[in-house]
């Protein structure tokens, strides 16, 4: 994944550049960076973020850099924001999506006389580079962002910086969120609405599905509308928003809240204490709590004051490792207990099988688990997310495997909570990753508990459905 954070303003604001790109720490593990237009050039710096939180790295570039408009962007992938020059100017881009159709358009940019992209020592383009690439060829920057929203499959969202403001791009079918917030001669925008209240930020608005707007000191300029059809991302609210961000009017942490407490109207287990799985089981559990009348607690804490969320080992043994590692069990509050844990979602489910093997080293009596969102059936198609979301690593997709002894053709019957087949995969992955009992939330209470309506959300990962 990844996040991006803009300041246009009267005054310095290399501050608030600063402070909005590092507020978007959870959303990216790997690069950062900033952007800064001194009123001539580029100030420019990105720094690999994989041992070391973002301010630390940037602590230099906070003294040395200087300007009143800025751009900041966290990536799970490439190095960002980039400066460009080109018939268009000088500006710096970034991006944050995941662009599925690379050598179609890459082919089409060299039939445009495009004289080449660099390549990593991999042989990778920078994906952010090729949209530069595909605005490039256009005759103003809202023609190129709008032949970006165009080509791009998978999603994009952009913000180009030039000297006369930020544009700022959201993706068309807006899976990813952009807001506007103003204070005194200054105008921002976020990725994570999370970063205005400390900053003095109020909300100004959201720019719809691939609506694209100009900040520059003076105000926010629309420079084209936004389309009909939202499907934005359903897993922000689920799991990877921050908890004090609201999108489409929709706070995190309440939804959070709402969508346990319908965990919890559908379950009858016996338990003596509720908990989530930290960070992002919390709110979930809270809810599950507040319902059912069952106390909360904190049968285990995060050892935090030295591994920091950034630590992110390429190698997925030692991910797990570390994963572990920051776990630490209050045995009083385990022992001879029946413990329910709430987790955002399961992925591989292989933390989550460690964790629950280290409360029954612990003497837990029972752990059931409740995931806050349906089984993960289906790979992203539209999002970069930092550990492997492979479709044979799902842990549901291995289940099915295990019980059809071959990839099935068709995978509806697996996301149906009604089909035997569902329960069948349920059984399984109970089984693998040693649950006491195992239950997911159904789609429609998930979809209730956001509450914009199913046709503004996507849920491709749980239905396959487009
Ligand atoms: S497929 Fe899932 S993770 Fe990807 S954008 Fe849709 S809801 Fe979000």
């Amino acid at each position: 994944m990844g996040g991006l954070f803009g300041v246009a303003s009267k005054k310095d604001c290399v501050l608030d550049v600063y402070f909005g790109t590092d507020y978007h720490s959870h959303l990216g593990t790997r690069k950062g960076g900033m952007a800064i237009w001194s009123g001539s050039s580029f100030n420019r710096a990105i720094h690999n973020i994989e041992n070391i939180q973002f301010r630390a790295k940037f602590e230099a570039e906070l003294l040395e850099f200087k300007g009143n408009m800025g751009i900041g962007c966290i990536s799970d992938s490439e190095a960002q924001p980039l400066t460009v020059r080109s018939h268009l100017g000088q500006y710096s881009i970034c991006t944050v999506g995941k662009i599925n159709n690379m050598d179609e358009i890459v082919a089409k940019a060299f039939e445009h006389k495009i004289i080449h992209l660099m390549e990593t020592s991999k042989g990778v383009i920078n994906p952010t580079e090729l949209v530069a690439a595909i605005i490039d060829q256009e005759n103003s920057f809202k023609e190129g962002l709008l032949k970006a929203q165009e080509l791009i499959e998978g999603s994009c969202s952009i913000l180009v910086l030039t000297p006369k403001g930020i544009y700022a791009s959201r993706d068309k079918f807006g899976r990813t969120p952009l807001i506007i917030g103003k204070k005194e001669d200054t105008y921002c925008v976020s990725f994570e609405s999370c970063t205005f209240a400390n900053l003095g930020y109020i909300y100004d608005s959201e720019l719809g599905p691939g609506e694209i707007v100009l900040l520059s000191p003076d105000g926010v300029e629309k420079i084209a509308p936004p389309k009909d059809k939202l499907k934005i991302c359903s897993f922000l609210w689920v799991y990877y928003g921050y908890p004090s961000s609201t999108y489409e009017g929709v706070s995190v942490e309440l939804m959070r809240y709402r969508n346990g407490a319908s965990m919890a109207k559908n379950d009858d287990v016996e338990i003596d204490m509720v908990a989530g799985v930290p960070d992002s089981g919390v709110g979930h559990a809270i809810g599950y709590s507040n319902q059912s009348k069952i106390p909360f607690g904190r049968p285990f804490i995060k050892y935090t004051p030295t591994w920091s969320r950034s630590f992110m080992p390429q190698d997925q043994d030692i991910r797990n490792l570390v994963a572990r590692m920051k776990l630490m069990p209050i045995p009083e509050l385990v022992s001879g207990k029946r413990l329910l844990f709430c987790d955002d979602s399961i992925v591989r489910g292989t933390q989550l099988r460690e964790t629950v093997d280290l409360l029954y080293n612990c003497n837990a009596s029972t752990v059931h688990i409740r995931s806050a969102c349906p089984p993960l059936v289906f790979g992203c198609p539209y999002l970069n997310f930092s550990t492997s979301r492979s479709e044979m690593d799902l842990v549901a997709r291995q289940a099915i495997i295990e019980l059809e002894g071959k990839e099935p053709e068709s995978l509806k019957e697996y996301c149906d909570p009604a089909s035997e087949k569902y329960d069948a995969m349920i059984e399984c992955i109970k089984k693998r990753l040693n649950f006491s009992t195992l239950k997911y939330q159904n789609i429609h209470d998930m979809r209730d508990a956001i509450g914009i309506g199913k046709e503004k959300l996507c849920t491709y990962c749980w239905n396959g459905e487009e």
